[in-house]
């Protein structure tokens, strides 16, 4: 485990880490704030200071068809994907009979306590990666899971999808969070993350994502179909998605009893993720930039 230091306004602007808005960013940046105007879709009411760009022309059926691809999900992330992003973290490797549970969206005092109940009849711990407006409202529930012995993580402050938002808007809400978590772990809601962000962010961050996403959040996937999405995926060392938010609790309520009592009687133990070395995950500094200049 690392100590990152955080970084400070001036940062934002250092010529040679180059974190501007590349042009082919604008590009899928202008049809999706036209399709969804301000905000962040399930924060809605969040106040995040986006200005509408004036772009005169609407959104293409051509572009729509190119874009669907990416609004699927898949299960098990393919390893080419894990490959491609060698400093994320996805899977344990150490191979032992352990699943790492995590938990995004949270802390909300509807599902929270009552994961973190699930979690303490099998002496599990989890991860959960915090909204840090969520932790803002409720600071009591968040104590609740540190305490507890879980670990937290950075899941911005309003639920920002990277490819979505600009780069300082992006950056910004990840240290408005880190205010209120205080951990070296970072998830990008939505799994989405730029090359530009994530690079940036690695200067800080461990980036946590995962190898097994239960779907729990899919509203056409039923409570059985989700936790054999699970059970049907999970490995010694797996990284599994989970979510303490309204959405998913209906699904939560019949999923995660039945995952942790049939997990612990395949021998499992259940624990945070694992903590990578400094060398592991953090981009060296001087490292040039992915953008153009
Ligand atoms: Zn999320």
């Amino acid at each position: 485990m690392f100590q990152s230091s955080f970084w400070s306004e001036s940062d934002l602007h250092e010529k040679k880490y180059e974190i501007k808005t590349a042009p082919w960013q604008r590009f899928v940046h202008r049809d999706r704030f036209l399709a969804k105007g301000k905000g962040s879709p399930g924060f809605p009411h969040a106040k995040v200071n986006i200005r509408k760009r004036r772009y005169s022309s609407e959104p293409s059926e051509l572009k729509n068809l190119l874009l669907s691809p990416f609004t699927m999900y898949l299960v098990r992330t393919p390893r080419i994907i894990q490959s491609l992003f060698p400093r994320f973290t996805w899977r344990n490797s150490d191979h032992e009979k352990v699943v790492h549970l995590t938990f995004d969206d949270g802390p909300i005092p509807e599902v929270t306590p009552w994961v973190l109940e699930q979690l303490a009849r099998y002496d599990a711990r989890a991860t959960f990666f915090c909204v840090g407006h969520n932790v803002e409202k409720h600071p009591d529930i968040y104590e609740q899971v540190v305490d507890r012995g879980h670990l937290t993580g950075n899941h911005t402050y309003n639920h920002l999808d990277g490819w979505n938002t600009d780069n300082m808007i992006y950056l910004r809400n990840v240290r408005k969070a880190a205010r209120m978590v205080n951990s070296n772990l970072f998830r990008p809601p939505y799994g989405r993350i730029l090359p530009s962000q994530a690079h940036f962010l690695q200067r800080h961050y461990q980036i946590v994502m995962w190898d097994v996403l239960s779907g729990d959040f899919d509203p056409h996937l039923s409570p059985e179909d989700c936790l054999a999405n699970v059970m049907n995926n999970v490995r010694p060392g797996s990284i599994v998605v989970l979510h303490d938010s309204l959405k998913s609790f209906a699904t939560l309520q019949f999923v995660l009893p039945r995952l942790l009592a049939e997990l612990d009687a395949q021998g499992y133990r259940f624990d945070v993720v694992p903590q990578a070395t400094e060398a592991e995950v953090l981009v060296p500094q001087a490292m040039p930039s992915l953008l153009p200049a």
